[in-house]
């Protein structure tokens, strides 16, 4: 067997600490089934854990990751569509009430999109996969900014594509119109560890502060 130690490691960790703790959550959860409120749409990096930035017990979130957290347009096609699957049964069986999109810093999707790099594998599907940000490229001039600066704009614009492709979907956009569904933005600043909300009116995002840190701030 080489199944990987370090997840052995991991996972017996989590039954003698987390598990131990949380089974009768688990219990109630595996009978009454999950009812999640909040669905985040993140990227697959192994840096922007939703579970961990949010920290999230089990059956609070249910998320959906891929390469540079992207939403693609509704498309009632026979193909095959990871995340519009994710998102039908979210928002039609679980009633979902927010979802997050979720960008972070250093994202290697948008850096490869950005710097138009070669494709790993002859079948391109980083390239083709990327090219859904389109549209966001297209409104990000690149100016004069710093290429660091560039990309922070690019994964946020990326982040903002992605909440406009959720309206693509007929069913999902009515509900968001009446308010029974809510969207977010949201970005990772990975080396920070901050999190910055998009603030729709201004089309900025800005950062939340923990709350822990507000109650520490000194007052006087
Ligand atoms: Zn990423």
């Amino acid at each position: 067997m080489n199944f990987p130690q370090r997840l052995i490691d991991g996972y017996s960790a989590f039954a003698a600490g987390r598990l131990a703790r949380e089974q009768d959550r688990y219990r109630e959860l595996a009978e009454t089934g999950q009812r999640p409120e909040i669905m985040v749409i993140g990227c697959c990096d192994s840096r922007v854990s939703p579970e961990v930035i949010f920290d999230a017990s089990p059956g609070e979130l249910f998320v959906v990751r891929n390469v540079a957290n992207i939403v693609p347009p509704y498309a009632p096609d026979e193909r095959a569509h990871g995340v519009s699957a994710a998102l039908e049964f979210g928002v039609g069986a679980l009633r979902i009430k927010h979802i997050v999109v979720l960008g972070h810093a250093r994202c290697g999707g948008i850096k490869a999109y950005a710097e138009d790099a070669a494709p790993l594998s002859p079948g391109d599907f980083i390239g083709n996969w990327m090219k859904l940000m389109a549209p966001a490229a297209v409104k990000t001039p690149r100016g004069d900014l710093s290429p660091a600066a560039y990309l922070t704009r690019l994964e946020q614009a990326n982040v903002v594509n992605s909440l406009d492709n959720l309206m693509t979907f007929p069913r999902l956009a009515r509900l968001i119109e009446k308010g029974k569904v809510n969207v977010h933005g949201a970005y990772f600043g990975v080396a920070s560890g901050d999190l910055s909300v998009l603030d729709r009116g201004s089309g900025e995002f800005r950062p939340v502060v923990p709350e822990a840190t507000t109650f520490g701030t000194p007052r006087f």
